[in-house]
């Protein structure tokens, strides 16, 4: 058989920024608002500072404003909340995003929550996962909502597929569940107290893996010509012994690459596949926000 398909998730979103940034630039010349994203950045993680630093360029480049708020990591939690108050109170900032992780004396349910619903551009806030629960419209998490893009963008229609997720978190697992029943899949949600994993994923005409461990699902789990999307981000060391031995390290998946590649239809790579999905869906999700609080229809 041939090898899968490969979904290209970086082409993907930025061509999806692209769109973005065009919208964006016509609600400013129609209607006068400009969207706004405020992140908010506590401690000194050089991770997080990347990713907010990137998330800060790609904002400007799809011509909103861009807010980045440095906090040092003995900022209190009532210091973070008085932030939130004021950004949520801010008309020219539309999505307030809190980098996570947070510093260990910092409650991060309680701050998610603290964000007003409307500008919860990560739709982690818990008004956006009973309005996606129910079907009602609001602002969903980025990566199933990037992942739904891609699997859309393939295969059309999917409804009556079987999709298997594997992983139940708030962030991933359970927002793509609720996202693939709505488009009438049939839904099977797996976990690590699952019986016979590999045999439910078999099952899959749509794989969904969301576990956080490096190569865990195997080619054989695979329905042939099954649609595999691999959220996993997984850093491990570097696959020659010499660079390993240096602490060089390389990023997987959660899906065996190499034998999956063989016996899907079509596959996300890592890096390259969901990955960069995140940010162009993080704009959109502001775009959609800037639209919603100013009761403008926001264009597809
Ligand atoms: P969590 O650790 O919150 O959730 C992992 C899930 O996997 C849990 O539901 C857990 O089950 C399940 N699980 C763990 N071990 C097994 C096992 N042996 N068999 C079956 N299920 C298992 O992770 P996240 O959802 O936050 O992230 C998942 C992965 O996606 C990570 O690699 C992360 O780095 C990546 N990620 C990538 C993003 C991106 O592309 N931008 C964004 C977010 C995450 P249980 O509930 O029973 O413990």
């Amino acid at each position: 058989s041939t090898p899968a398909t490969l979904i290209d998730g970086k082409a993907f979103s930025v061509a999806l920024v692209e769109r973005v940034g065009a919208a964006v630039a016509r609600l400013e010349s129609a209607h006068g608002v400009k969207p706004g994203l405020a992140v908010v950045i506590v401690g000194e993680d050089p991770a997080s500072q990347i990713y907010v630093r990137n998330k800060g360029e790609t904002t400007l480049r799809a011509g909103m404003r861009s807010d980045t708020h440095r906090l040092a990591d003995t900022t209190s939690q009532d210091e973070l909340l008085a932030l939130i108050a004021q950004l949520n109170a801010d008309t020219g900032i539309h999505g307030i995003l809190v980098q996570l992780p947070l510093p260990a004396h910092i409650d991060a349910s309680v701050v998610l929550d603290a964000i007003s619903p409307d500008k919860d551009v990560d739709g982690f806030h818990v008004v956006n996962a009973g309005r996606l629960a129910v079907g009602l419209p609001g602002l969903v998490p980025c990566t199933p909502l990037g992942c739904l893009m891609l699997l859309k963008d393939q295969l059309g229609d999917l409804s009556g597929l079987n999709a298997v997720i594997v992983g139940r978190s708030n962030i991933v697992g359970k927002p793509m569940a609720q996202l693939l029943l709505g488009e009438s899949c049939t839904v099977t949600v797996a976990h690590s107290r699952t019986r016979d994993l590999p045999d439910v994923c078999r099952s899959a005409d749509i794989l969904v893996a969301a576990v956080g461990r490096p190569e865990m699902i195997k080619g054989d789990w695979i329905k042939p010509g099954a649609t595999v999307i691999d959220v996993g981000i997984n850093r491990v060391p570097s696959a020659d012994p010499v660079k390993a031995a240096e602490g060089k390290t390389r990023v997987v998946g959660d899906v065996a690459f190499k034998e999956a590649v063989e016996i899907a239809g079509r596959i996300t790579p890592v890096p390259g596949g969901v990955g960069p999905m995140t940010i162009g869906c993080l704009l959109a999700n502001t775009y959609s926000a800037a639209c919603r609080i100013n009761n403008i229809q926001p264009e597809p």
